[in-house]
């Protein structure tokens, strides 16, 4: 797929109104599990047409919730608007999301024998894991960044897909889709933009094919709905659909009704955020027990210069990573003292999260490309930065 630099960036008014009848604000949530059916003929129609990825036709019907479902399809329209693209296609969480997209792009029609996957570490451990335990039936190459994904690509016209994330998991190093978009040639490629959200970049406008995000991360934003979605090209969400009536991890609509309703208030809820992780980043940074801060928002967190208002991400973001100078003790330490800040995996949720990733989220990752024992992974969320700063000072006195 060829880039549009021409996407809109989200605005506040189109994260109110993408997705919605303006004579009806609020969705409705259509709980149905089937549809009655008007005539054999016409009930056959539509399911004809659904399990080829499309729609269902008026006369036919909806069917069955496992093939359409018109609270989460408000969702999908609504996520298509931001990230600039035509169709979404929603599933049950991040992880669903990803293995239909893998499932998408070694099935069906041309990519008949593509099994072949370059991946880009580091990487969402669930991720790492998929492909490295091959159990999607992929052979995945590592490599470090864009620069080598030429090398990995050549003699392999076996090879798939791309799969990339910016900003990675858990060091929140920037990718350049530009470069990576540029490697690929023709060979699709996956951005996972869990961490950015359409708010701070839109992957389609750097050519990407799959634009990928953990619904149950910033886009719910309150810890309490799991969902994955695949912003995408028509084509791809009709294997994407007909992937999903196979295999059922589709989103439940209650999740869909939470994710379309958090999208209102996500370019508030994101830019406040980053604007207490620069201030915590910058405090971090300042302290004697931390070795490092990974936040593209401090001097050097950006060397390919991606961040700023006409260029790739608008804001740094509101996730960073640091290692303790004291090892895993001194990590260990400061997870088990923050008292207002949250030990707890995920992130994006209104309150702040800390995470050890080395023995949570990436513990299954291959030694060699598993996070220092030292390193915490830190989700600014939405209390006073004075509050937060306070609560890892008093943490930090344990150490
Ligand atoms: C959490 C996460 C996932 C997986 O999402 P689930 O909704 O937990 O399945 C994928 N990618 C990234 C970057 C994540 O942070």
């Amino acid at each position: 797929m060829s880039a549009d630099r021409n996407i809109a960036r989200v605005t506040a008014t189109a994260a109110v109104h993408a997705g919605r009848v303006p004579t009806k604000p609020t969705p409705t949530i259509d709980l149905a599990s089937t549809y009655h059916l008007p005539g054999v003929d016409a009930g056959g129609e539509s399911y004809a047409s659904l399990t080829a990825g499309g729609p269902p036709t008026a006369e036919g019907g909806l069917v069955y919730q496992r093939m359409w479902n018109p609270t989460t399809a408000g969702f999908e329209q609504a996520l298509a608007e931001l990230e600039g693209l035509p169709e979404a296609v929603a599933f049950a969480s991040g992880m669903a999301a990803i293995s239909a997209c893998l499932l998408a792009a070694t099935t069906g029609p041309g990519a008949a024998g593509k099994r072949h996957v370059v991946a880009i570490r580091p990487i969402y451990g669930g991720t790492d894991g998929l492909l490295s335990k091959g159990t999607l039936g992929t052979e995945v190459t590592w490599v470090d960044g864009p620069a080598d994904i030429a090398a990995a690509l050549a003699d392999r016209p076996d090879t798939a897909l791309v799969v990339v994330e910016t900003p990675a998991n858990p060091t929140a190093r920037l990718l350049d889709l530009d470069a990576v978009s540029a490697a690929c040639g023709d060979v699709p490629y996956l951005v996972d933009s869990t961490f950015a959200t359409p708010v701070l970049q839109q992957p389609a406008r750097h050519g990407a094919t799959l634009v990928v995000h953990s619904a149950t991360k910033y886009i719910g934003g309150h810890s309490d709905v799991l969902g994955g979605i695949v912003a995408t090209t028509p084509e791809w969400a009709a294997r994407l659909r007909d992937i999903r009536i196979q295999t059922g991890g589709l989103m439940h609509p209650l999740a869909g009704y939470l994710l379309h309703r958090g999208l209102q208030t996500l370019p508030l809820r994101v830019r406040r955020a980053c604007q207490s992780a620069q201030a915590l980043a910058e405090w971090l940074a300042s302290h004697p027990a931390v070795e490092r801060v990974h936040y593209p928002g401090l001097p050097g967190g950006d060397p390919d210069g991606l961040l700023g208002p006409d260029r790739q991400m608008l804001l740094p973001g509101a996730m960073m990573s640091f290692e303790m100078r004291g090892g895993y003790d001194a990590a260990a330490t400061v997870a088990e003292n923050v008292r207002l800040i949250l030990h707890a995996a995920s992130l994006g949720g209104a309150e702040t999260l800390i995470t050890h990733p080395a023995s949570l989220s990436h513990r299954h990752v291959a030694p060699e490309a598993r996070p220092d024992a030292g390193l915490l992974r830190f989700s600014v969320g939405l209390e006073d930065a004075a509050d937060l700063v306070a609560d890892l000072q008093a943490a930090f006195a344990k150490l």
